[in-house]
């Protein structure tokens, strides 16, 4: 098998995307386990309209600003150009998502990123288990490849203190914010602003993740690779576009991820938003962009394992 290399995960002569092993993450496990329990016992003991109102304003903060535009849009796939104050300022509220540090982040992606643009790749890189097997696997193991290719984060962000900072204390991030909402609503603002927001926006990153690479709607194929990605219109508008994976396939570099008509894409609007306060530029589309190899228009194509096999109809409705 021909192993290619990407931007940041350079491919050696061993390096090999499939044989590996699932390995238990004590670290991120027992972190996701203790947010989801005290989210489980504690919201509905705390719940007010208050503190459901934080829980919605932080999620959408965290998740679009934050996630989407700047750890995934920007300092993952730099597709498009900031000062590097707001850069600091949206990989922090990335951070807040409760996920990784920067570093974690540009490793989780990029890792598995490289693994579905082989010929082939291991199961736990294309979500190819079952249900509760894959949410095991992606949010208390990782996989510990034989051989790994070799990661290079590039000089400016892997040597900048402050992200430095970000990935040494990235749970401790919590304390800060988990302070003030104490002083501002008490104990209720904490679980929701906090655990309720943590173990939803993980659990939720999971869930889209496995269901946009199993099958879905496909505006475009690319021929050649491990893994397809599939478009889950029914989410665009709760991820900010990032439920567009299989336009990001596509056009993994573009800034917008809800490229044809109908697609609502709120963490591309922000991009725009920030353009026309001119504080960002160069921004890529795929209209500005070198086609990848193997892209092929499907016109809408509902496709897939899953669709094919079946499986389950109220699923099938659902992510229509
Ligand atoms: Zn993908
Ligand atoms: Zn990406």
């Amino acid at each position: 098998m021909d192993v290619v290399s990407t931007g940041r995960m350079i491919a050696e002569l061993e390096s090999d995307p499939v044989s590996g092993k699932v390995v238990w993450v004590p670290g991120k496990s027992l972190w996701i386990a203790a947010m989801t329990l005290v989210a489980l016992i504690g919201a509905p003991m705390t719940f007010s309209v208050d503190a459901l109102a934080v829980f919605v304003v932080l999620t959408a903060l965290t998740i679009c600003l934050g996630h989407s535009v700047g750890m995934h849009r920007l300092l993952i796939h730099r597709s498009f150009q900031a000062p590097l104050w707001l850069e600091r300022v949206l990989v922090y509220f990335g951070v807040l998502v409760g996920m990784a540090g920067p570093f974690g982040m540009i490793h989780a992606h990029d890792i598995r990123d490289w693994a579905q643009r082989q010929q082939a790749c291991h199961d736990l890189f294309a979500h190819r288990r079952p249900f509760f097997e894959d949410a095991f696997w992606q949010m208390h193991c990782a996989l510990a490849l034989d051989h790994p290719p070799r990661f290079m984060i590039e000089e400016r962000v892997r040597r900048d203190g402050f992200y430095r900072f970000l990935e040494a204390t990235w749970m401790l991030q919590q304390v800060p914010l988990a302070l003030l909402l104490f002083a501002f609503g008490g104990i209720s603002w904490v679980v929701w602003g906090v655990a309720v927001r943590v173990s939803v926006s993980l659990t939720g990153h999971w869930l889209i993740g496995h269901f946009a690479h199993r099958g879905g709607e496909q505006g475009w194929r690319v021929d050649g690779v491990a893994v397809q990605g599939y478009n889950l219109p029914r989410f665009g508008l709760v991820t900010f576009g990032e439920a567009y994976h299989g336009n990001h396939h596509a056009f993994p570099e573009s800034a917008r991820l809800g490229i044809e008509a109908g697609q609502v894409d709120l963490g591309w609007w922000f991009i725009r938003l920030l353009s026309h306060l001119g504080l960002a530029s160069a921004i890529k589309l795929p209209s500005n962009m070198q086609r990848r190899a193997g892209l092929r228009r499907v016109a809408a194509a509902v496709g897939g394992p899953d669709t094919q096999r079946k499986s389950c109809p109220v699923l099938r409705t659902l992510l229509r």
